[in-house]
């Protein structure tokens, strides 16, 4: 009881103490699949595997303060969780790098089996785990589930992975030498994720950095702590040694005190972040003074495009999913609809059917939903924002175009037609549920303004014309294209953009050199 009230107000600072599952969330009797009057999102946070400490070298840490975790679709509070700051953030890069030594030295196969247990137990666990998603993220249950098993892929992949790490072996220039390639861990890794994929935005760096010897510090978004923390249980649970995986939640107000901790400290040898461009920006600054490697997968503003001799049906299945997957909020996520005149009129009107039809705006954990809601208010008066700046120059609301009753942070499924490149929802990343339809009369249209941002992560386009697919997948300034194809990401396929969309790649038999060095060794007098 001490134990748990002393995690309920976060007194201690830096505590040793263990945070028990459920400190914060009442009794152990509660559990996931009866929601016992709660509501299904508060019911999901009764669960063993939701914690309310940070989790530092093996231990569930608390913090002076706490803040408070939400779910999106009734602002009721979820949890409170500790808010790590500086002295949290730097405690865990210290702890990881004393744990670094050990874990690199460990071999390969004894990596990648611990890496395989943290699988396995994602796996059990994994209606669990997509039921804290739904609850803090929102996003549909459904989606929640694909998420935990892309998430666990991640962990299952670098497990392979981990003994697939080569060196090379090079042909000297002189008789006496003998010249080799080791490939050695960088070190630790701080990371940093949003909160749109809470917990395989996480396992798509962590993976890869554990596989190849280093040790981490997460610090995951404010809104969508409790999947970051459920993982560091499950890691502890598998096996992975302490200090390896370490977590900071921290608030708002701490991120960027907790983000500069991580770009300055020496003992920090590589950022990895998913989020913004701004946010990667200041992120690059402050890692510039050590020169820290860095990777970054930022923002995305993907074009779309559906050329005349497309199969409509198919190109409008690729928008619906390639658009209002996560509410709209992914960065893979079109985010502008470049139409040929020929088949415009054609795919608007089928689009707009197959919205009408097939998304159906609800809370997550009802079935039959697919559009949650938006993960805050602020999301939500984008979404507003940018109709109103297309309508008011021009352009025409087909369907939705406001915020749904359902509740405040809902929106409706939008789809505009008549827009124009000046208006801001083809300038910047949306992230919300607005698909806004650009007509265009030639190839060399629609490529001009598809590469007219300053981002590049993932492009589409809907053509059936052979010549056309390989001139237009060779010419979009995009790290990832789909032909004919509205979901791209695959724990086998690099992902990654180009431009001021990022740095490095994840996943894939790519990723896990973001946390390798290259070390040459040269032999002389043989
Ligand atoms: P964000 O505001 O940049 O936040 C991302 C993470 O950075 C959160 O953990 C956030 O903490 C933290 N953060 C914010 N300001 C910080 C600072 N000054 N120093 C250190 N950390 C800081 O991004 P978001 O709006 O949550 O996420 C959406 C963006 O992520 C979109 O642009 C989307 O395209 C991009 N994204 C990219 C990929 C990719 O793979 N390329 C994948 C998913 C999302 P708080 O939560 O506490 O603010």
């Amino acid at each position: 009881m001490a134990t748990r009230l002393a995690c309920r107000r976060f007194r201690a600072p830096l505590s040793r103490r263990r945070c028990p599952p459920q400190a914060l969330a009442g009794p152990a009797a509660v559990r996931l699949s009866s929601s016992g009057g709660l509501g299904p999102a508060r019911a999901a946070c009764r669960g063993p595997l939701v914690r309310c400490g940070g989790f530092v070298g093996g231990r569930w840490v608390q913090a002076a303060a706490a803040f408070p975790v939400r779910d999106p679709a009734s602002g009721a509070e979820l949890s409170q969780v500790a808010d790590c700051g500086v002295a949290e953030a730097r405690a865990a890069v210290r702890t990881a790098y004393e744990a670094g030594s050990a874990w690199s030295a460990l071999p390969a196969k004894e990596r990648s089996t611990l890496l395989r247990k943290w699988y396995n137990l994602m796996i059990e666990h994994k209606d669990d785990l997509a039921k804290i998603i739904t609850a803090e993220n929102g996003k549909p249950l459904k989606e929640a589930h694909g998420e935990i098993l892309y998430s666990a892929s991640f962990l299952e992949w670098f497990a392979e992975e981990a003994r697939r790490i080569y060196g090379d072996i090079i042909s000297p220039p002189a008789k006496d030498r003998r010249m080799l390639v080791l490939k050695q861990p960088v070190g630790v890794a701080a990371i940093i994720t949003p909160w749109n994929f809470p917990s395989a935005m996480i396992t798509r760096k962590v993976g890869a950095a554990l596989a190849a010897g280093c040790t981490v510090v997460v610090k995951p978004a404010e809104d969508t702590p409790l999947s970051a923390l459920a993982l560091a249980e499950l890691a502890d649970q598998a096996g992975i040694p302490a200090g390896v995986y370490n977590v900071v939640p921290c608030s708002r107000q701490q991120a960027a005190a907790v983000g500069e901790v991580f770009c300055t400290d020496p003992l920090v040898a590589k950022i990895s972040f998913t989020g913004s461009t701004a946010t990667g920006k200041i992120l690059l600054r402050h890692a510039a003074g050590t020169v820290k490697r860095v990777s970054m997968e930022l923002g995305g503003h993907a074009p779309f495009i559906v050329f005349d001799s497309a199969n409509v049906d198919k190109a409008v299945a690729g928008a619906l999913a390639s658009k209002y997957r996560n509410s709209g909020q992914t960065c893979v996520c079109t985010n502008r609809f470049l139409v040929q005149k020929g088949i415009h009129d054609a795919f608007v009107n089928k689009f707009a059917q197959a919205i009408k039809k097939e998304l159906h705006v609800g809370n997550g954990f009802d079935e039959g939903t697919t559009q949650g809601p938006l993960i805050n208010e602020k999301a939500v008066e984008k979404v507003e924002t940018h109709i109103h700046d297309a309508v008011s120059q021009g352009a025409a609301i087909v369907t939705g175009g406001k915020r749904h009753s359902y509740g405040k942070n809902f929106f409706e499924p939008t789809l505009l037609c008549n827009v124009t490149t000046g208006m801001l929802c083809t300038q910047e990343e949306t992230f919300g549920p607005l698909a806004p339809v650009i007509k265009f009369d030639t190839e060399e249209e629609a490529l001009a303004i598809a590469n007219s941002a300053n981002v590049g992560l993932a492009g589409y386009f809907y053509s059936q014309d052979p010549a056309q697919i390989w001139r237009v997948a060779e010419r979009l300034e995009v790290g990832m294209v789909g032909v004919n194809e509205g979901i791209l990401s695959a724990v086998e396929s690099p992902f990654g953009g180009i431009k001021q969309s990022g740095l490095g790649r994840e996943g894939s038999k790519y990723g896990i050199d973001e946390y390798l060095e290259i070390k040459y060794v040269c032999f002389g007098g043989l």
